[in-house]
């Protein structure tokens, strides 16, 4: 059934990779073992090292800090627009330097960032544009799919994703330079996919690389999903529909916020969340609902503010819409085998909240 193939590489593998090629228009898609080593990968073939400044949002997940940080290279933190959380385009060019090297878009929720503007600055300081697409499968901005707009992009099939294989990723190649190198550095700085492809008699170490591809019980999984992914996008775009309508009123009363989409972007329903008014009802809120049987979690610890953070030289006070928004965050369940009665319980818990804190 695996075509006799355990190792990567095989038939699933090589379905996976078309399959997402094909789908959204990508130049090269390779599967990784995750988003983390996809983007690890990303920071080798950009040549990042000692010296140089890696421009990203500090809201965002720790892998696209240490993918580049493993290099040796220092993290210029930028702030997030209200709306959207995503990295604030207007603030990007502030903080370029002579020794940036990269700008990291990471697209919240699956909402694109503004990626005309990211590009362009890309394109007058010379500086590569690496998509943290872990969230934004099958998302798009003006008609293109996220993970396509920059030079070099990682897509995440972790089991918390859309399309999952439990741990498992992809690095997207857009430009034609980065292929061969990459193909070596993902096996294990060797030149076997030329050596599979019969274009040498052997195969030998070329490069630096470590073990970035995962086995075909992973991709045999993971194409399974793939194949069902409009099956699953409508599913998650109802939950996410239902949430934003049930919520609604309670936005209307402005005693939360909902998540905000601009008109040229197409979000993957990756993720639904809530502003609460302050951070002290957020942390309150958590358990007036897992009392009533709702488990509610949230995220980031904005990086600037965490223990690694300040260790490598950042501080409080330094992304101030950063620092508002993230403690007032709170994440809804959403997953594929959630029903709508149980969305209900979700939703009637904050009702209650709010008649409770009045
Ligand atoms: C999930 C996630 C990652 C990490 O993905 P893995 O596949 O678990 O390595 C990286 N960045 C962001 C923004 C994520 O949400």
């Amino acid at each position: 059934m695996l075509g006799g193939k355990l190792a990567g590489d095989g038939l699933f593998t090589k379905r996976c990779n078309q399959w997402l090629e094909k789908k959204f228009n990508a130049r090269k898609v390779l599967l990784t073992t995750s988003c983390t080593t996809a983007t690890e990968m990303c920071a080798i073939l950009a040549e990042v090292g000692p010296g140089h400044e890696i421009i990203m949002p500090s809201f965002t997940f720790v892998s696209t800090a240490n993918a580049f940080v493993l290099r040796g290279a220092r993290i210029r933190f930028v702030d997030i627009r209200p709306d959207t959380l995503n990295m604030d385009e207007t603030l990007i060019e502030a903080a370029v330097t002579p020794r940036t090297k990269a700008i990291v878009p990471m697209h919240y929720a699956g909402v694109a960032c503004e990626m005309d503007t990211i590009l362009d600055i890309g394109r007058r300081h010379n500086l590569l544009v690496i998509e943290d697409a872990a969230q934004g499968v099958n998302a798009t901005y003006k008609g293109r799919f996220l993970g396509t707009l920059g030079q070099l992009s990682a897509y995440s099939f972790h089991e918390t994703k859309n399309f999952i294989s439990g741990e498992g990723g992809a690095i997207i190649i857009n430009e034609e330079r980065f292929i061969e190198r990459a193909e070596i550095i993902r096996e294990k700085g060797t030149d076997r996919s030329k050596f599979f492809r019969g274009e040498v008699d052997k195969y030998t170490w070329v490069d630096i690389g470590s073990s970035y591809l995962p086995s075909e019980i992973i991709a045999a999984f993971l194409y399974a999903q793939l194949e069902e992914a409009d099956v699953i996008t409508r599913k998650r775009w109802a939950i996410f529909n239902y949430y934003a309508q049930q919520l609604q009123p309670l936005q209307d009363r402005e005693f939360l916020r909902l998540p905000h989409c601009p008109v040229e972007c197409h979000h993957n329903a990756h993720l639904f969340y809530i502003i609460m008014p302050t951070a002290h009802d957020r942390d309150r809120l958590i358990p007036f609902m897992a009392a009533r049987g709702v488990q509610v979690v949230f995220h980031y610890i904005p990086l600037h503010t965490s223990p690694m953070g300040r260790k490598i030289g950042h501080s409080d006070g330094d992304l101030p819409v950063t620092e508002d928004l993230a403690p007032r965050l709170l994440r809804l369940p959403c997953y594929f085998e959630l029903e709508k009665s149980d969305q209900d319980r979700v939703v009637t818990a904050i009702e209650e909240y709010f008649q409770s804190r009045r």
